[in-house]
């Protein structure tokens, strides 16, 4: 049996209660800035599920929604930097308003390449909303527009975050003890 100092799902660093109110802040504001406009929303899978279907139901907007799958991390802690598509979207992105919408932006190379990429689709506007940011992203040109949380440096797991698959389904952000 595993006892409590075993667990590795460390400190919350953001609760349950604090991502509810801040998603439907985010919402608001995205709302609030796409107001007579309809938004295609892109979930970057699969850490953002969790965050994408919290957020879309608390838009007051026309929204649409497709989804994306990007390898990342694996199943280790550190950013590879190497992006490559596992799955496109579905739909065309020419001439709409899109909102990417991000779990965790960590050095920001997912991210700029992401804009790249559907930037030359023709969009007519791009913009990103990120529940969590890092540090390290600030580095980076590519910042988002929408953000919930600026984390310390460290690994985290739940609400849609991974660590080799696991801890998706808690419903607070947590660090993760590392060994
Ligand atoms: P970046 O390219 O910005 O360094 O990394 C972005 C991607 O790395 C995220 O979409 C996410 O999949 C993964 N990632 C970055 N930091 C964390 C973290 O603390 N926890 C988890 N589970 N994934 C992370």
């Amino acid at each position: 049996m595993p006892t409590p100092s075993d667990d590795p799902v460390g400190e919350i660093l953001v609760s349950e209660v604090a991502l509810a109110a801040r998603v439907r802040e985010l919402a608001a504001e995205v709302s609030a800035d796409y107001a007579d406009r309809e938004l295609v929303l892109i979930g970057v899978l699969k850490g953002a599920i969790f965050f994408l279907a919290d957020l879309m139901r608390a838009l007051t907007v026309p929204c649409e929604v497709d989804f994306m799958a990007i390898s990342s991390y694996g199943s280790a802690t550190k950013s590879s930097g190497v992006v490559r598509i596992l799955k496109d979207l579905d739909m065309p992105l020419e001439g709409r308003d899109v909102l990417i919408v991000e779990d965790i932006v960590d050095s920001g190379l997912t991210l700029q390449y992401l804009l790249r990429n559907l930037a030359a689709r023709n969009p007519a506007s791009l913009e990103v909303c990120a529940l969590l940011i890092k540090p390290g992203a600030r580095q980076v040109r590519s910042s988002p527009r929408y953000v919930g949380f600026e984390l310390p440096d460290r690994f985290v797991v739940g609400y849609g975050l991974d660590h080799a698959e696991r801890y998706r389904n808690l419903p607070f952000v947590a660090a993760l003890r590392q060994p």
